[in-house]
């Protein structure tokens, strides 16, 4: 995509909304507007809306439209999926042992440290290697019978890492732990079958993949317990109180359906461009890096570190050459700080601070990465001696 002379190489952190998207939530705005716990006919309308996107995306990740929850988006999946299971498992088992991955987004992350140190839960950080992968073995030597809940990324937002999630899923199931999982990257680019995935709670957001923003869905597997965080009315079967979005809902359902039927005829040109950055920036850029696994990773997302380079330079000298890329990190510039993931990844500081993620997507050319590329050496160099500078 590019708009005037600008390229978004970014699509990790957000997508364009499908124009087949948009068609589908219209209605919802103007027409269709009632509130779905009303009773007439204007509600009642909202409410088969809103059922009717639950049974399409129940199809699109193979399970049962009542394992479906919509939220606010990937992180509100995430905190209802943490906080709900530790919750639940504390008062039916008297659990409070919490593993998660070091390299979790920080909606699982952040919500975990609160209920260690506001709630007392325990809070222990599984290992990962160099690439950020999980090993199943090292969540079997972990998992304990007062363990509440587990939650490893499934593909990394930063790293791009793809995890072995089902086979810790396995794990956890045999020793009756609920397993959770943030899918919200993966969705866009794995196929999710939740008969054939061992996972019990797992979050997606619709604008990674086409979709609005501010809506997601958490999926919940029948008979995993869970405590709803957002307390109200009566919605969503009792796990999250208000007012649903409908229209971003429908657009939600229509998104996965076209995501999950098409991303494999996108897969091959998304993954040559990335294999273009990767082999090209490697070859041409001294004290650079690969970040993530060489194999295991999202096809369209490549991201590196720079020996002695400050992202927050490199950033903006980029978008003033005209390309839209992320650290993968949220950078306080007041404050800067190295990713928690490139840091759990054992990089040194001058290392981590210099982090470059380049996502592609469907409005992509292979032009826009020839350019990119052919500016990238340079804003490199500016960055390296900028940080040198100060
Ligand atoms: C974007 C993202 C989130 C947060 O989702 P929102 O819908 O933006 O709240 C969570 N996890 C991962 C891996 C993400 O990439």
């Amino acid at each position: 995509m590019s708009t005037g002379d600008k390229t978004y190489l970014d699509y990790a952190a957000s997508t364009p909304v499908d124009p087949r998207v948009v068609e589908a939530m219209l209605p919802y705005f103007t027409k269709i507007f009632g509130n779905s716990s009303s009773v007439h006919m204007f509600g009642q309308l909202s409410g088969s809306a809103i059922e009717n996107a639950r049974i399409s995306v129940a199809e699109s990740l193979n399970c049962q439209p009542d394992e479906i929850v919509f939220t606010s988006g990937g992180s509100e999946s995430d905190n209802l999926a943490i906080r709900g299971a530790s919750f639940a498992a504390r008062e039916s088992r008297n659990a409070s042992h919490i593993l998660i991955s070091p390299v979790e987004h920080h909606a699982v992350s952040m919500t975990a440290e609160q209920l260690a140190h506001i709630h007392s839960f325990e809070l222990e950080y599984l290992p990962v290697d160099e690439y950020g992968l999980v090993k199943p073995a090292d969540v079997a030597s972990r998992i304990r019978p007062d363990t509440a809940v587990v939650s490893v990324i499934y593909a990394n937002n930063e790293i791009g890492t793809i995890n072995p999630v089902s086979e810790i899923g396995a794990i956890c199931r045999e020793h009756g732990v609920s397993f959770h999982t943030d899918a919200v990257q993966a969705a866009a680019h794995l196929p999710i079958d939740l008969q054939e995935l061992t996972i019990d709670l797992m979050a997606i957001g619709a604008h990674k993949f086409y979709g609005p923003k501010g809506v997601g869905v958490l999926y919940i597997r029948q008979g995993t317990q869970i405590t709803p965080s957002q307390t109200g009315g009566s919605q969503e079967m009792g796990l999250r109180a208000g007012t649903p979005n409908v229209p971003n809902i429908v657009g939600l359902a229509e998104a996965l359906r076209l995501t999950q039927n098409e991303f494999l005829s996108h897969e091959d040109q998304s993954r040559a461009m990335r294999d273009r950055v990767i082999g090209q920036v490697l070859e041409e850029i001294p004290d650079s890096k690969l970040t993530g696994h060489p194999d295991m990773r999202l096809s369209n997302l490549a991201s590196f570190i720079f020996k002695g380079v400050d992202g927050n330079l490199l950033l903006p000298l980029l978008d003033v050459a005209g390309f839209a890329c992320s650290s993968g990190s949220a950078c306080n510039t007041a404050n800067p700080v190295p990713s928690d993931v490139l840091l759990a990844l054992g990089y040194p500081h001058e290392w981590a601070f210099g982090s470059l993620r380049v996502s592609v997507g469907h409005d992509t050319s292979p032009q826009h990465i020839e350019s990119f590329l052919a500016v990238l050496p340079d804003a490199i160099a500016h960055a390296r001696n900028g940080s040198l500078a100060s």
